[in-house]
């Protein structure tokens, strides 16, 4: 059987469609008809290469929701027709300690759906059958895809680090950081949205913010010195992090998921004398993702997005590039 992909020949170029052969299904793998399929910065970071890994050609996308149409003969759990998200990862070894301990996500061996994988800008998807994620019935199935990705990466934080006493700031009000401000706001958080655009401050607050700062403002950020139990960082720039740093409570932590290039210099003291941490993760283990999309479920939690064609996908990828998506961009399937 023949599948169709959007596929990315070189750094920075349109993607073409073409016909791609997937080859025999893996006998613990499931295939998945895509529906529809966020777009994640991460994607556009892998198209124009700025991480210096990208291989091409790629078949970009890791915000999927679709439906189960072949089950390998020893997948697990899944059956034909059954609503699933895949995300940033569609397999692991299944045997090493942290896939183990429930860490999938931080297997030694652990595949990327996008990087020497065909992702979800396409006809289908394959993935490991502990990877496919059902989706609870409640959650409306078009506006999903973002939770796979961005959604897991922001909630992970939150389940890991925040209680509900918890004075939070979410850094960066984009794809990621306005399911933050949601998850956060939901988790019964006192939450600050902080942003370089201030027409986004009356959305953040719509979002569940309880207060707007700006990112960019030195002065303004260190007026809020010793306030936050939690800092999550979306951006993917540099930014005045002494002053961040700065604005966290004793105890407090900067959590870092955003993709950002340049070194963050941190200062000894800053940390010791207030018992601060910095820390990183990526997206979450299936069991993550499951609580997670469980919790959007029960507390609505769903990105705000703007819809395009798959046909149309050029277009999307330039819409993200601008900044000027509001806020998750999903491709859906019309091939
Ligand atoms: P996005 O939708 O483009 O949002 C990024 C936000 O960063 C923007 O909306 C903007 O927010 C802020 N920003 C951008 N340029 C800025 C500038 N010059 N100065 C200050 N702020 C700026 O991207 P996303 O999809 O949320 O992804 C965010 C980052 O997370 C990317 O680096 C992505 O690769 C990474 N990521 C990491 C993981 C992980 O596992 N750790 C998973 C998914 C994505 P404001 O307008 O509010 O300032
Ligand atoms: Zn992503």
């Amino acid at each position: 059987m023949n599948y169709k992909a959007w596929v990315a020949k070189a750094a920075k170029q349109p993607m073409v469609l073409e016909t791609v052969d997937l080859g025999p299904l893996g006998a613990e793998d499931v295939e998945v008809a895509v529906e529809h399929c966020g777009l994640c910065h991460s994607d556009l970071s892998a198209l124009n290469n700025d991480w210096g890994i990208s291989q091409y050609p790629a078949i970009l996308g890791h915000e999927v929701t679709g439906r189960v149409t072949a089950v390998g003969p020893n997948a697990k759990g899944l059956k034909v027709g059954q609503r699933v998200g895949v995300g940033w990862n569609s397999g692991s070894c299944m045997h090493c300690h942290q896939c183990m301990s429930g860490s999938h996500h931080l297997c030694p061996q652990v595949q990327p759906t996008m990087f020497g994988h065909r992702g979800g800008f396409a006809t289908h998807i394959r993935s490991h059958w502990a990877w496919a994620i059902p989706l609870p019935e409640k959650l409306n199935f078009a506006e999903a895809g973002p939770l796979l990705c961005g959604g897991i990466t922001v909630f992970a934080p939150l389940a890991m680090y925040a209680k509900p006493t918890d004075r939070v700031g979410i850094i960066g009000i984009g794809g990621l950081g306005h399911m933050a401000v949601k998850f956060a706001a939901a988790y019964g958080c006192d939450v600050t949205a902080f942003t370089s655009s201030e027409n986004k401050f009356d959305e953040a607050k719509g979002f569940g913010a309880n207060h707007v700062a700006s990112s960019k403002e030195s002065a303004a950020i260190k007026k809020l010195g010793g306030s936050f139990d939690l800092l999550i960082s979306t951006v993917n720039v540099k930014l005045d992090w002494d002053a961040m740093i700065g604005t966290l409570a004793p105890n407090g932590r900067l959590h870092v998921v955003g993709a950002v290039l340049e070194p963050i210099p941190v200062a000894a003291f800053s940390l010791i004398l207030q018992q601060r941490s910095v820390s990183g993760s990526p997206t979450g283990s299936p069991v993550a993702i499951e609580t997670m999309l469980d919790f959007a479920s029960r507390h609505n939690v769903a990105p705000q997005t703007e819809h395009f064609a798959m046909s149309n996908i050029n277009g999307a990828f330039a819409r993200l590039e601008s900044g000027k998506a509001r806020y998750r961009i999903v491709l859906d399937a019309d091939f």
